[in-house]
């Protein structure tokens, strides 16, 4: 019922215009409407924007850090918050852990520095399941959730996708890499490296100068501090749980629309998908794509709505392949995972769509608790995954 496809009312062809508008004055003015002849290259970019810093009005690595430790004042014990690494630049990354039910879910934001609202999103959920609410009493018992908010801090102050880190900084950790061949995924222009293609499913994996400079159809090494973080919270809750049930990483896209009419912009876009073939990077008998797909059509399900903006969510391509990233490895060893990219990045996104594009977040994230909660994830049919359409990029001329 959920996926019925239809036209969009003048509502919401109103809702894309005026997103259309917020972002043609926010610099992507480009981006007008094209005629529905136009060839539309499925191939065209979508993706990540270059640049730094346009936005003032997205969160600090100092504001999270006061953020959370507001939370954590106000939750009566609730809230546990930990230093669990530092950045390259030596902030301090936290996770924030809740509730004390079998079923861990970890959460993590800003892998990618530009991409802010997953950060916004998830301190709102922390805020509502310390909660003196019947509803957040019953999903701390259900669900231990770990939160790890704005991962790359240093690539968030900087407003950049990458970490701040140089390869003479890698060495100096792993001096067997002298006289390797930089990795691939450094960026010259930012002076860093994309975080999210540092994964390895072997948690223990040890970096060796034959490993580079490496691939995007490649796994990882573990070279950044911020991946390092992210591995080992992810080891503990493993080595605490057995297996670490769902793995949440929030991301932001640029803008694609819903459908071949491209007069909707998609405000998320999900996937379930980084993984082609598992076999293809050893034995994982854990694997679980079914589980990843109902976790998105869980999701999926809390995000329609009549006229409501939060309805226009799409699946982000399925022909993904990335066993570097976290999601890519953690799937691997048996978490059901999701991928949420939100439209939008610090150098695009207007301040008044910003509210809304965090709202849809949260809702996603919700659906998942409850749906852990109420036990309603195990009867979702995840056949009912490929029935969400996929996004359809911008053309590009
Ligand atoms: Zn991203």
């Amino acid at each position: 019922m959920s996926f019925a496809s239809v036209a969009p009312s003048p509502a919401r062809k109103r809702m894309a215009l005026t997103l259309a508008a917020v972002l043609a004055a926010s610099g992507l003015a480009t981006l007008s409407m094209p005629a529905q002849s136009e060839a539309r290259p499925l191939e065209a970019s979508c993706g990540n924007l270059p640049g730094k810093k346009v936005n003032e009005s997205f969160l600090t690595s100092a504001e999270v850090v006061d953020s959370l430790r507001k939370i954590e004042k106000n939750s009566k014990g609730r809230l546990d918050l930990d230093v669990a690494g530092y950045t390259n630049n030596g902030k301090p990354i936290h996770t924030a852990r809740v509730g004390e039910g079998d079923t861990v879910v970890f959460i993590e934001s800003q892998i990618h520095g530009n991409e802010p609202h997953g950060t916004v999103a998830l301190l709102e959920v922390l805020k509502t399941l310390t909660n003196d609410s019947k509803r957040s009493a019953e999903i701390r018992k259900a669900v231990t959730v770990v939160a790890l908010p704005q991962l790359n801090g240093d690539g968030a102050d900087l407003q950049q996708r990458q970490n701040s880190m140089t390869w003479a900084d890698v060495v100096e950790d792993f001096p067997q890499l002298a006289g390797a061949p930089r990795a691939w995924n450094f960026n010259t222009a930012n002076g860093g490296f994309d975080v999210n293609r540092d994964f390895h499913p072997d948690l223990d994996f040890v970096p060796q100068a034959s490993d580079f400079p490496g691939n995007s159809a490649s796994t990882g090494w573990y070279i950044t501090p911020e991946a390092r973080t992210s591995r080992d919270v992810y080891k503990a809750l493993e080595q605490e749980f057995g297996t670490v049930d769902i793995f949440v990483d929030l991301h932001n896209q640029g803008p694609c629309y819903t459908d071949d009419a491209l007069e909707d912009y998609s405000t998320l876009s999900i996937s379930a998908r980084f993984i082609a073939d598992p076999t293809q990077f050893g034995d994982w008998p854990k694997f679980d794509y079914d589980a990843s797909r109902r976790v998105n059509v869980a999701v999926y399900d809390a995000l329609q709505g009549n006229n409501s903006p939060q309805s226009k969510v799409t699946l982000y391509p399925q022909n993904t392949n990335l066993p570097g990233t976290a999601l890519g490895a953690f799937a691997l060893r048996g978490s059901a995972t999701i991928l949420f990219e939100t439209i939008g990045m610090t150098q695009t996104t207007a301040q008044k769509m910003n509210g809304q594009l965090a709202k849809q977040v949260e809702t996603g994230l919700t659906a998942i608790l409850d749906s852990v909660t109420d036990g309603t994830l195990d009867d979702i049919d995840p056949e009912r995954y490929e029935l969400i359409p996929e996004r359809r990029n911008v053309p590009r001329n």
